[in-house]
């Protein structure tokens, strides 16, 4: 029997469920892939928000990394919060070996506002992982943080000029009235935007169930665009799922 797709996911461990890996885990095993999973960083973290994250040694992340793609060929990869800059050129190399399509969520900030943008984090991953990714996928609030721009345009253009190929600019964070519009960036094709009801509550998790069901979708065969679309509908059904086991925010259900 051929082997499923297996993405790489380099996140950190959220142990609430809603986000990071094992959002990655679920989102993936959803659409039909494998998740190989390499933990950047455990947090202290329930529904509210983050109050601690603890980066693991770049050396420990290096050795695991070698260990596992040496074994097994990943057909994507998708890259979350990487917590610490130390991680940065680590996974800079592991990328400048990689032929298949790469997704990264630019992880600087959590939906409960803890700051995850330590010691320029945004900085070096603009300067280091951003040319040799396939996809980004920023809320507004991330495009202004890895661009470096305080507007979202030109932090928009800034990362294209920086090698981005394409960008996925989610408005969830920002954006009034009853629609959430999302913007996607290719190259030189005109910007397509998609526009999707907005929900009733605050997530936590969204961001990781994107990136990863575009990792996922990719790494099955599609195209950008029909990745793209298919992700957002995964993540917009896996809202319309979620439920509020804490007194925080509403975890996405991933699986029907
Ligand atoms: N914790 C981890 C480990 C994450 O990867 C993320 C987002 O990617 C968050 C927390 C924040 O998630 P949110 O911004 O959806 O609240």
């Amino acid at each position: 029997m051929r082997s499923l797709p297996c993405i790489l996911c380099i996140g950190g461990l959220d142990p609430s469920g809603g986000a990071g890996i094992q959002a990655d885990i679920e989102t993936v095993s959803a659409l039909g892939g494998r998740a190989l999973t390499l933990v950047t960083a455990l947090t202290a973290q329930d529904s509210h928000d983050i109050s601690t994250v603890k980066p693991v040694s770049a050396d420990f992340f290096s050795a695991q990394l070698e260990l596992l793609i040496r074994d097994i060929r990943p057909d994507a990869i998708k890259i979350g919060l990487l917590g610490s800059p130390d991680l940065v050129p680590v996974v800079r190399d592991l990328l400048q070996n990689f032929r298949g399509p790469v997704v990264l969520d630019p992880v600087l900030a959590a939906g409960g506002g803890f700051d995850l943008d330590t010691r320029h984090l945004g900085r070096v991953m603009c300067e280091q992982l951003v040319p040799l990714t396939r996809l980004i996928t920023p809320n507004r609030a991330e495009a202004r943080r890895l661009g470096n721009h305080e507007d979202t345009d030109q932090a928009v253009h800034r990362l294209i000029r920086a090698g981005a190929d394409a960008i996925l600019l989610t408005g969830a964070d920002e954006a009034a009235g009853d629609q959430v519009i999302n913007r996607l960036f290719e190259g030189d094709a005109p910007e397509r935007a998609f526009s999707w009801p907005r929900l009733p509550h605050s997530y936590h998790g969204s961001g990781c169930t994107l990136a990863s069901a575009c990792a996922a979708r990719l790494a099955l065969g599609d195209r950008l665009a029909e990745a793209v679309e298919t992700a957002q509908r995964f993540t917009l059904d896996a809202l319309r799922r979620a439920d509020r086991p804490g007194e925080g925010q509403w975890l996405p259900r991933r699986w029907p």
